[in-house]
């Protein structure tokens, strides 16, 4: 029988114990979000970001600017934040508009404010396994998951399906520094299906219904599904054929329900954390 893994119950009991941490405070944590443009998906986000963080006791600002935003303006903005001691964490939404080079303007957040751990410097302390300001949420949240579950990881082999910087890389980072023995796959793998089979943990960011099938899964394994997508009739289903994967696996997360909730849970934990190192 395959055991579900619930992120909604663990984002529940992370979030709830965070809110009461922060009434022992004076000051509010304050978390500020940068979105770009009109489009929907990242405004209901970005909502639900703010909504959750003042739910829990933090300062929360959405700062929203038009698509037509210049490179100049918007590392303006950032400069404020990072200049203004009651914004503890900075978030811009991504993707940004195509005339903007992200890679600057991630590099502009000070650090010590990057909530997401996009800044090279919190990439490269994970990387060589120091601890950086602050971890990328998603696959944070999804280490989180294992360990409430008390999933082994370390001498486990873990597969990892995608290799973007906001999820497949910085998993990847994650689950070597606790001693699992990582491949990374993309679109360019050859035999995909057969690494996925040699998986203990298997972990899909790819953004495609349906994509891991029954047969790419080894009795026993754990699944964990990252990836949102809508269908046809605009249910949220994830990366992987949930029904047929559940009757192999020993561990499964669902979509929506399982990885989800848990970026929205460590990006308060994330603040939390950002705040405590500027008022030590
Ligand atoms: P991304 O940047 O589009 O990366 C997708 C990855 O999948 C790429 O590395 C790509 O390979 C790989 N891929 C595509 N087709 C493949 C194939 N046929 N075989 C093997 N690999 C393939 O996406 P992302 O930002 O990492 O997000 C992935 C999914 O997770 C999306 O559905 C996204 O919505 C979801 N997501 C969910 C959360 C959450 O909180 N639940 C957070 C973040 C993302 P190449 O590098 O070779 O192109």
């Amino acid at each position: 029988m395959v055991n579900l893994i619930n992120g909604r119950e663990l984002s529940e009991k992370i979030v709830g114990k965070i809110a009461l941490e922060v009434k022992n405070y004076d000051k509010k944590p304050g978390l500020t979000v940068i979105i770009v443009g009109e489009d929907p998906a990242s405004k209901i986000y970005v909502n639900k970001k703010k909504k959750t963080a003042e739910k829990t006791g933090f300062n929360s600002e959405i700062i929203e600017l038009p698509d037509n935003v210049s490179q100049q303006e918007l590392e303006k903005y950032i400069d404020e934040l990072n200049n203004n001691s009651a914004v503890d964490a900075i978030l811009v939404q991504l993707p940004l508009p195509e005339h903007i080079n992200t890679y600057e303007i991630l590099e502009k957040i000070k650090p010590e404010k990057d909530v997401d751990g996009f800044h090279p410097v919190n990439v490269g302390r994970l990387v060589i396994g120091l601890d950086p300001y602050a971890v990328s949420c998603t696959p944070f949240g999804v280490i989180k998951l294992l360990e409430e579950y008390n999933i082994e990881i370390e001498g486990k082999n873990a597969v990892i399906i995608g290799r973007s910087n906001i999820v497949g890389k910085p998993m990847a980072s994650l689950l070597l520094n606790k001693n699992a023995t990582v491949t990374v796959c993309h679109s360019r793998t050859k035999n995909l299906a057969e690494v996925c089979s040699r998986a203990d943990i298997l972990i899909s960011a790819v953004g495609r219904p349906k994509f891991v099938k029954a047969e790419w899964v080894k009795q026993g394994a754990t699944v964990i599904d990252v990836g949102t997508n809508r269908t046809e009739e605009g249910k949220l289903v994830g990366d992987v054929d949930f029904e047929e994967v559940s009757k192999k696996a020993a561990y499964i997360t669902p979509v929506p329900g399982g990885v989800g909730p848990m970026t929205i849970a460590m990006l308060l934990a994330n603040t939390l954390e950002l705040f405590k190192l500027h008022n030590k």
